[in-house]
């Protein structure tokens, strides 16, 4: 079936091999997972990823009810400031709820006492490559740093939720946060049921050592007598999703330039906020080399420099590989361009038209 362009193509089967190192590590560790919303919203492959992960945690009520209405099994809350109506709406499917504040669980006590509580914590530590996406930045409002203000409140909860990676794919800069957090904090985990080490951890990537991050997390676990949550976000949906975009326009100005049926601006973002080249699946070697750009009107709406192997002409494909997170959870409409399509590929081989976009939900987007 040709499906035309621009679309989003999620593949299972790639999304399965995420998912089996996540089992694996759920099995050799005791570790729960729970699927990181912010990052992947696309509920259409929710079932199959229901089946290896514990459920999801959220950012906000929307993301909480998404994950408590179509992918089930564990629902954590998290919000970074809940207002009143959220948090009445977050007790009625939440089966826990993390404040990013003391003073957010002193607001709203008495009305979700009765669900499982956590607090989160800002340890301190972090690994990141940006300072936009570094939990522990200077001034950072994400998390208790006082550690006698948690001490105060540990009647109150039943756990702690730690955010501080981002594509931590380090193992050892990963098992020397984790000894720094069990010293630091780990009184207070004896006195609790669960702590969540947060998202970050890329440890579905390639040769990364699942064994010992495995055992790490067990006897993190042991120790400290806790259940873990991780809450994989990029590491559950990474390289399973293409963007799929066609040459509109070949221009030149001082260099080749091929413009695509799509845009960074609205269909990768994350890339610009970066600053991040788009990736490909081949290796760019070829002797044909074009500056690849979208259609916004954004000077700056490029996806990279690519070398391909023949002459690209009006018409010609290009996938852009790593097109799931961050990425579809962000799509807007900025200068009213089309839509990509969502499409699935699922385990069977056969490909799945999921939701095509119009005008009507262009226009609908704003009134
Ligand atoms: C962003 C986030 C995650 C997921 O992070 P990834 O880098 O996508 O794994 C998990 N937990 C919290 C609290 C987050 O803010």
């Amino acid at each position: 079936m040709k499906i035309t362009t621009p679309y989003y193509l999620i593949d299972e089967n790639k999304l399965l091999r995420n998912l089996k190192i996540i089992q694996k590590v759920r099995e050799l560790s005791g570790a729960k997972s729970v699927l990181a919303l912010k990052c992947f919203s696309t509920w259409s492959v929710f079932e199959l990823m229901s089946q290896y992960m514990d459920g999801t945690t959220s950012s906000s009520l929307y993301e909480a009810r998404l994950g408590y209405e179509r992918f089930g099994k564990e629902t954590h809350a998290f919000c970074v400031g809940y207002s009143h109506d959220d948090i009445k709406a977050v007790a009625q499917i939440a089966d826990k709820i993390i404040f990013n504040s003391v003073s957010q669980l002193d607001y709203f006590f008495d009305e979700v006492k009765s669900t499982k509580l956590g607090l989160r914590v800002n340890p301190g530590i972090s690994y990141s490559h940006f300072d936009l996406a570094d939990p522990v930045r200077k001034y950072s409002r994400l998390g208790v740093t006082d550690r006698h203000l948690l001490e105060n409140n540990l009647a109150r909860i039943s756990g702690l939720m730690f955010h501080y990676n981002c594509e931590n794919d380090d193992f050892n800069a990963f098992s020397q946060q984790l000894d720094y957090i069990g010293e630091t904090y780990g009184d207070m985990l004896k006195q609790l049921q669960w702590v969540s080490l947060g998202g970050g951890l890329y440890f579905t990537k390639e040769d990364y050592p699942i064994e010992k991050f495995s055992q790490k997390l067990a006897d993190f676990s042991n120790k400290y007598d806790v259940q873990i949550y991780l809450e994989p976000g990029e590491a559950a949906i990474t390289g399973c999703a293409e963007l799929v975009t066609s040459v509109v326009d070949l221009v030149y100005n001082e260099m080749d330039i091929a413009i695509v049926d799509a845009s960074v601006e609205g269909h990768m973002l994350d890339l610009l906020i970066y600053r991040l080249s788009a990736k490909m699946d081949f290796a760019a070697s070829g002797q044909y080399k074009y500056m690849v750009t979208g259609r916004s009107c954004l000077a700056g709406d490029v996806f990279g420099t690519f070398s391909f192997n023949e002459k690209l002409a009006i018409g010609s494909e290009i996938r852009f590989v790593d097109a799931a997170g961050y990425t579809m959870v962000k799509k807007n409409w900025f200068n009213g361009l089309q839509m990509p399509t969502i499409a699935v590929r699922r385990l069977n081989g056969t490909t799945e038209i999921i939701r095509k976009f119009g005008y009507t939900d262009f226009i609908n987007n704003l009134s």
